[in-house]
């Protein structure tokens, strides 16, 4: 009733005011071209377009060609985009996030880590301690979950703990054993980095973990974004979706489009458990982009009861692959050991897990 009341007394003003609010949301626009429109035409078409001042994002799908535009488009028309006879349709779009929208690309994006899939049908498993302690443990456990069907391995050299006085992680150390590993078993790694100046320590890690505590951590977002490796991106304790979604964008927009969104779980009310697993958030973020989500049932919960079904029911949820902590031996564990599987635990998971990825109509990688 206040917006009523305020709507009431002005209501010019407050109409001109949400017409703004809605110009700018709606300050993107999709062009979708017709199927058979001659290339040299479309070409003519951009070339149009990119002397507007226009960023083209070209996507060329399985039944659909869209051209995404960036920059201010509220100057053009509708009516004259639709004029051109190699435009099907056009709409204007209100979401924030752009190179990360689905609507600007229609199909799945497909990641690539050094030859494992994730995304558009490929399901696969990431998995490893959180923590890289020594050779022998590293190697074990790379060993364990690769023979166990996990095809990426991870582990944490830089520690992002919430206490100071915590095991912070081997550092750089900890980067050399986890490479150590990748010899033995061939597995490509993925590990976490909390600071720009590390970034020339990454260059030989195949995946680049961004952790929950730095997903706004933009200046971090960008400099990954200005580099060629894959980037895992975890979601934020306590954010939106649709801020996750804008995080992914700025490393998008640097030019890195090798973005991998990762559920781990966020701050409620709840206290039985480390985090809320929010699996009805991966349906959604299915919906608004069309990155790859992959679901850290560890994280999530922090009891490795719970890891197995939580990890069966985000594969349910439509998830594109799995993040489990598994540990050589949990109780001795420097960080997280409450939450990881053995290798055994692991094992028998996985067996489930191929299964139920078939079921779903994905490929295991
Ligand atoms: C981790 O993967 O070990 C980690 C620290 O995760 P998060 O950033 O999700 O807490
Ligand atoms: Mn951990």
């Amino acid at each position: 009733s206040l917006t009523l009341q305020a709507a009431a007394k002005e209501p010019v003003s407050l109409a001109v005011s949400q017409d703004r609010k809605r110009q700018r949301r709606q300050n993107t626009m999709i062009i979708v071209l017709k199927q058979d429109a001659p290339d040299v035409q479309v070409r003519e078409f951009c070339h149009e377009l990119e002397d507007m001042g226009l960023q083209i994002n070209d996507s060329k799908g399985s039944d659909t060609h869209i051209l995404g535009l960036i920059g201010d488009t509220k100057a053009i028309a509708e009516s004259w985009v639709l004029a051109n006879p190699v435009v099907e349709t056009c709409r204007r779009v209100s979401e924030p996030y752009k190179k990360a929208n689905r609507k600007f690309h229609p199909d799945d994006s497909v990641i690539d880590v050094e030859g494992v899939k994730i995304g558009g049908g490929n399901f696969a498993v990431i998995a490893g301690p959180c923590s890289i302690e020594s050779e022998e443990q590293i190697t074990y456990c790379a060993q364990r979950v690769k023979a166990a069907g996990a095809s990426l391995l991870r582990g944490g050299a830089f520690k992002p703990r919430t206490s100071p006085y915590s095991f912070q992680g081997m550092r750089s150390e900890g980067l050399d054993l986890l490479k150590l590993a990748r010899r033995a078993t061939g597995s490509p790694i993925v590990t976490e980095i909390m600071n720009t100046e590390h970034l020339p320590l990454f260059e030989n890690v195949d995946l680049i973990q961004v952790g929950a505590r730095n997903m706004q951590n933009f200046e971090l977002l960008k400099a990954v974004g200005r580099q060629k490796k894959p980037v895992l991106l975890k979601r934020g304790l306590a954010n939106t979706l649709e801020e996750f979604v804008m995080s992914a964008e700025y490393i998008m927009a640097e030019g890195n489009e090798n973005v991998i969104l990762c559920e781990r779980g966020i701050r409620t009310f709840e206290t039985s458990m480390r985090n809320t697993l929010d699996l009805a958030g991966v349906v959604m973020l299915h919906k608004m982009t069309h990155l790859p989500v992959v679901v850290d049932p560890s994280h999530a919960c922090g009891h490795a009861w719970m890891v197995p079904e939580l990890a069966k029911a985000a594969v349910a949820a439509g998830a594109d692959g799995l993040m489990i902590e598994v540990h050589n031996n949990p109780a001795k564990a420097k960080c997280d050991g409450a939450q990881s599987l053995t290798p055994d635990q692991f094992d028998e998971l996985m067996q489930f897990i191929g299964k139920e990825v078939e079921f779903f109509g994905k490929k295991m990688n």
